[in-house]
């Protein structure tokens, strides 16, 4: 029977992340993907592209499939934003990725963890950063995984009760695209454990499911190996209550369910 594994994993390809692929397969003895940040024009970098190196991760990966005689796969998660959509396509077109995330992290101007976000109205922050979202699921031809739904929501303290009345409305758009484009959708351990937004997930998952959405990840978002698979209990125990009793998992871009254990 196949066993869920963590979806969400960055290493030394990714810019922010000094991890080596070795410690991540001593730390577990499930399958293994790392999923490598791809920005361009990055506010997190000095408005540098973050770019996995394509050739170096694979040959990096060939080397540790060999020595460790397993199987890694290949992922990417993209930030998306409008401007860089040639790019971000050329980029992913010609690469055998088993599975891609789609995040939204910045809008060319700034990050939307960055401590700016603290000064915005929230209605402000909520309609700029969900109008970005939905468009980036509207215009990427193709992803696996929506990533940590409530990344512009991680700096600004924000009640639910205020949450639903701004956001609702996106979420609903968002969800439709999401649903209809056979996205899954991520609960995100760094959100959810580190920057406590439990509790807008136990808002927005229930309007997922309610909506049709049955397609559900879990993900650490590990920098470090020793966050591999953060959160899962508590992330499955949200799902649980709701009804939920499979995930999804990607290779070669297809979708198997996998039970919650
Ligand atoms: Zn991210
Ligand atoms: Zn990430």
């Amino acid at each position: 029977m196949t066993v869920y594994y963590d979806q969400h994993v960055h290493t030394r390809h990714s810019f922010d992340s000094e991890e080596t692929i070795e410690n991540y397969l001593q730390q577990t003895t499930k399958q293994l993907v790392t999923t490598e940040h791809l920005d361009f024009e990055n506010p997190s970098e000095d408005f540098k592209d973050s770019i996995p190196n394509f050739n170096r991760y694979n040959d990096d990966l060939q080397r540790h499939e060999e020595r460790f005689e397993r199987q890694i796969l290949r992922g990417i998660e993209v930030g998306y934003v409008h401007d860089h959509k040639n790019r971000i396509e050329d980029f992913i077109d010609d690469k055998p990725y088993d599975v891609i995330l789609l995040s939204t992290h910045q809008n060319g101007k700034i990050d939307f963890m960055d401590p700016v976000v603290k000064e915005f109205e929230l209605e402000r922050l909520i309609g700029e950063y969900y109008e970005q979202m939905i468009r980036s699921v509207e215009e990427m031809p193709t992803a696996n995984i929506l990533t940590h739904f409530d990344y512009g929501m991680r700096r600004v303290d924000v009640s639910v009760e205020d949450y639903q009345k701004l956001a609702e409305h996106y979420l609903k758009h968002l969800f439709k695209e999401m649903i209809a484009k056979d996205f899954a959708l991520e609960l995100n351990a760094k959100s959810f454990v580190k920057y406590q937004n439990d509790t807008l997930y136990d808002y927005a998952i229930p309007l997922y499911v309610a909506m049709g959405g049955t397609r559900f990840t879990l993900g650490s978002d590990a920098h470090v190996a020793e966050d591999y698979e953060l959160g899962f209990k508590e992330m499955s125990d949200v799902l649980k209550r709701n009804g939920v009793t499979e995930l999804v998992t990607f290779k070669q871009q297809i979708a198997t369910s996998v039970p919650i254990i």
